[in-house]
């Protein structure tokens, strides 16, 4: 099997894909694309786990516990160590800060949660998944005074400023179907070297057009890399050979 694009973050493990999962994992193998599925607590870090395991290729796994304050879960690094042994598993996250999703007085504990994410990632010298929403400046804050290693900057909605002090310290910063109908994000794609960028689909959430509004899923990543190669003015080959390079290289994975 030879993969052409990989959706560095999706959700398979969900409930939106309880009657149909394996089809739509096929469906994303059988033309071309790998994925990492990214879990928000222990549960979908496990379960993101079992699924890397399942395939021979092309299915990866990254563990965390999610910022925002509605997941029910004190992080346990013992708990997360274990997870970590696996081959699959190509990073740590989604962690990182939610000031969108949050309680009052929830920036504390956000901020710890997230840098004892850092610590394990140091530990493990893995990539962090990050998730930033409405914090991109306490995020960088703590990321220069804590970590050790690189990572992606997921879902990225920050300035062009804010993506260039990503950029600066190694992190890469990738996007979502959100960029083939949002204007906004024309200048920041535009903006982003090409060993810098990645695609993502973030599925089931946000499917890119012409599939808006339905579930979203990892081979719908092609329309995001189309609408790269359009920003861009580069051809789709250029920007898939591009893509696929990063991620091995950020991810460390051998496609
Ligand atoms: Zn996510």
């Amino acid at each position: 099997m030879s993969f052409r694009r990989i959706d560095i973050h999706a959700h398979l493990n969900f409930s939106a894909y309880n009657a149909d999962r394996e089809e739509v994992i096929n469906r994303a193998l059988e033309g071309g694309t790998a994925f990492i599925n990214v879990g928000t607590d222990n549960v979908t870090s496990r379960e993101s786990v079992e699924l890397a395991n399942k395939y021979e290729k092309g299915v990866y796994a990254i563990v965390g516990r999610h910022p925002a304050d509605n997941v029910d879960e004190i992080f346990d690094p013992a708990k997360y160590r274990e997870l970590l042994k696996h081959p699959k598993v190509v990073g740590i996250g989604e962690c990182g800060l939610d000031y969108f999703h949050i309680l009052p007085g929830g920036a504390e504990k956000q901020k710890n949660t997230f840098i004892a994410q850092i610590e394990l990632a140091n530990e493990f010298s893995k990539p962090l998944m990050l998730h930033v929403r409405d914090a991109y400046d306490d995020a960088l804050a703590i990321l220069k005074s804590h970590a050790n290693v690189v990572g992606d900057v997921h879902f990225f909605a920050g300035t062009i400023e804010q993506a260039r002090a990503f950029l600066d310290i190694g992190y890469t910063l990738s996007f979502t179907g959100v960029i083939t109908f949002a204007k906004q994000y024309e200048e920041l794609v535009e903006f982003v070297p090409l060993d810098m960028i990645q695609a993502e689909t973030d599925c089931p959430f946000v499917a890119p057009a012409p599939y808006r509004g339905k579930r979203n899923e990892p081979s719908y990543v092609s329309e995001v890399v189309s609408k790269i190669s359009q920003i861009k003015k580069l051809p789709v080959d250029n920007i898939e050979k591009a893509l696929l390079i990063n991620a091995k290289r950020m991810f460390g994975i051998d496609l």
